[in-house]
């Protein structure tokens, strides 16, 4: 189970349609193991968003920012997130392709256009992707608080 906090979640739907129709993307710091809490969020900036709207690369500076900061503390990153813009928030081929690492926790964010014209995001779900069997399994997300949320969309 992947726990976050309704703030949380408005930091990446906020950056997700921002980005759109781009794709953006950035760490999740947290801690635990079968209950995996989100401490906080780094943002980092998506290599490929001027050549692929449909791709993501996360800037491995802010991957070594971290785990330098995150040296010998009890956070860890525990995964990432990135969005899909018009698009469901499932692992896509080239998401399995690239998951290095079965123990990282991917949460997707859906944006889509509402009807004003203006992007939102509709979804976010978490994952557990495996590269070898090309699988991906949802991880339960869970909002710690709950009537923040209400009217975003998400997944009760
Ligand atoms: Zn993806």
């Amino acid at each position: 189970m992947l726990v976050m906090t309704a703030a949380q979640l408005a930091v990446i739907a906020q950056a997700a349609e921002a980005a759109y129709p781009r794709e953006c993307c950035g760490l999740l710091i947290g801690s635990g193991q079968r209950v995996v809490r989100v401490s906080r969020l780094m943002e980092a900036a998506n290599l490929l968003a001027d050549q692929r709207p449909d791709r993501f690369e996360l800037d491995p500076r802010i991957r070594f920012q971290a785990e330098r900061e995150l040296r010998g503390g009890r956070e860890r990153i525990v995964g990432h997130w990135h969005s899909h813009p018009d698009a469901p928030p499932l692992p896509s081929t080239t998401d399995l392709e690239q998951a290095w690492e079965p123990e990282m926790i991917w949460l997707i964010a859906a944006v889509a256009r509402s009807p004003d014209g203006r992007p939102r995001m509709v979804e976010a779900l978490a994952h557990r992707l495996d590269r070898d069997t090309g699988r991906s399994r949802p991880v339960p997300l869970r909002i710690a608080e709950k009537s923040a949320c209400q009217g975003k969309g998400f997944p009760t």
